[in-house]
């Protein structure tokens, strides 16, 4: 065990049962408040035995169905219906969440492409220093790990979770792939030899990379997106998020009243660029597809239009690779280099 480098201050006891609520304190000196910290909201909820699971939203501060469901989580769950310890962080990257955005006002990080992290990161660069407090005070206590994502602002999905296979190991991977399934997405997306949208390779930059590292249960989600949440993407959020804590034995019971039954995902995988299409060139994006749409390579994505020049003609853009289009840009405005779309083609096992 290696000594912890970090300064933020705990304010909650893991070890003892029941709810607890607080912050976790990263100080930081600044021009509006030379002595003062920035508040991580964490909450654990502890009873009987069972596994540590690390619940957390908020890592991209402008992707709310997490955070919505994990504060909501926080507040209504009745401790007495845990066997085990839930360790629920729903704004990860406060200051990001804060302001609504997808990276950090203070220092620009992304934390999601921040692990493992910066020890004694200094006040200046609050990503560092949270992604290397997770990575080496929490995540190593947790069994399982959930991080809810979604398109943010400039992106939407078809509502999916997804798992990563970059390991041989089969036995990890078929209980990651039982947890997707019971968490009953529309959509069970599955990563292999590295994230495209991370920037491929292996290197544990994100929360969920990092954990499979350290060998734990990990799921992620994009459930959604728009800069918005919508009832049936909140709906698949809060089942999906229980139907987990259920699948992995953390609560007895399925504590929602009366949940949907839960569909049983379509798997799919997204590999290379021509999975993606981008913007060639700036303009007004008029698309061609519905989000969730079957499309086929070299079907029309949509046209980039030249609104202050009405006679010439749009840029046509078209899918590279067919599958099924569950993610597309919501907003019109594009530059070139923007991700407008991107399909899943059916995972073949
Ligand atoms: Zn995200």
């Amino acid at each position: 065990m290696h000594e912890l480098r970090s300064r933020i201050i705990c304010p909650v006891d893991f070890e003892k049962a029941g709810k607890q609520t607080g912050y976790l304190r990263l100080p930081f000196s600044s021009d509006v408040s030379a002595y003062g910290w920035i508040g991580i909201p964490i909450a654990v909820i502890k009873n009987g035995t069972g596994p540590t699971v690390y619940l957390g939203a908020g890592n991209h501060g402008d992707e709310y169905e997490g955070q919505i469901a994990l504060v909501r989580l926080i507040r209504e769950l009745d401790p007495a219906r845990v066997q085990g310890r839930l360790i629920v962080l729903p704004a990860t990257n406060t200051p990001a969440t804060m302001n609504h955005s997808r990276t950090s006002p203070i220092d620009g990080g992304n934390l999601n492409r921040s692990f493992p992290g910066e020890p004694d990161a200094p006040d200046h660069r609050p990503t560092a220093a949270i992604a290397y407090y997770l990575a080496n005070a929490i995540i190593p206590m947790c069994e399982a790990l959930l991080d809810m994502h979604s398109g943010g602002k400039t992106l939407d999905y078809v509502p999916s979770a997804l798992i990563r296979r970059d390991s041989k190991d089969d036995a990890h991977f078929k209980r990651k792939l039982a947890a997707l399934r019971a968490f009953g997405a529309p959509i069970g997306y599955i990563i292999e030899g590295g994230s495209p949208s991370a920037g491929g390779g292996s290197r544990p930059v994100t929360i969920t990379a990092l954990a499979d590292s350290l060998g734990a249960l990990t799921m992620g989600t994009e459930l959604g997106g728009a800069g918005t949440v919508t009832r049936t993407t909140l709906r698949v959020a809060q089942r999906g998020l229980y139907n987990f804590l259920t699948h992995l034995g953390v609560l007895e019971g399925h504590p929602l009243a009366a949940p949907a039954p839960a569909p049983e995902p379509r798997l799919v995988t997204v590999g290379g660029p021509d999975y993606y299409v981008h913007a060639p060139t700036r303009g007004a994006f008029e698309p061609a597809f519905d989000l969730g749409d079957e499309v086929a390579a070299g079907d029309l994505c949509g046209w980039i239009h030249q609104i202050d020049e009405p006679d010439a003609p749009p840029r046509e853009v078209y899918f590279a690779r067919g599958g099924v289009a569950f993610c597309k840009r919501p907003i019109v405005a594009v530059e070139r280099g923007d991700c407008l779309a991107h399909v899943g083609t059916d995972w073949a096992g």
